[in-house]
């Protein structure tokens, strides 16, 4: 997978989290204090911020790559 689809997936990943971010911010539990610990949204928040991560470093990988390449 080259570095130009890993930055869409992220960007989709990223538009989805907003989503869920929004609809988190409606929750009233999540109004309380740690309320967002035991939310279902906020758990896949976490599930998105993992996968952004792992594409990150799937790019990162990619770019070093590059770099010695060049050299
Ligand atoms: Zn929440």
């Amino acid at each position: 997978m080259s570095i130009d689809e890993l930055e869409e997936q992220i960007e989709k990943l990223l538009d989805q989290r907003d989503q869920l971010e929004e609809k988190c911010d409606t929750l009233p539990k999540c109004e309380e204090d740690d309320g967002c610990e035991t939310c279902q949204v906020y758990e896949k928040i976490s599930a998105i911020d993992d996968k952004i991560e792992a594409l990150e470093d799937k790019i990162e990988a990619l770019m070093g790559e590059e770099e010695e390449e060049e050299d």
